[in-house]
């Protein structure tokens, strides 16, 4: 099966260098993922706030990134399968 998410995404800049929510509530987080679909940045399940999850489930925006220095991969939510980055959102990952 190949997740058809990708096709049409125009992946753009992050719009915060931590997680949205997390950085308006004071709250701590353990791990970053980058939304392909608007550039919210928000953190994942092992964090308290599960914001990164949480933002799909409000917005339906299907597939983020890891925005850990270093990391490459992307998640569908929907398919639930993990992905390669696209060529498009690699220049607003971390190095
Ligand atoms: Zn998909
Ligand atoms: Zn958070
Ligand atoms: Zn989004």
């Amino acid at each position: 099966m190949v997740c058809e998410h990708l096709l049409g995404l125009e992946p753009v800049p992050p719009r915060t260098t931590g997680c949205e929510e997390c950085l308006k509530t004071g709250m701590r987080w353990v791990h970053l993922r980058l939304c392909l679909t608007c550039g919210h940045v928000g953190c994942c399940d092992s964090s308290p706030g599960k914001h990164a999850t949480k933002h799909f489930h409000h917005t339906s925006h299907p597939v983020m990134a890891s925005f850990e220095p270093g990391e490459r991969w992307a998640w569908c939510y929907v398919d639930e399968v993990e992905l390669d980055v696209p060529e498009e959102a690699a220049p607003y990952l971390r190095d």
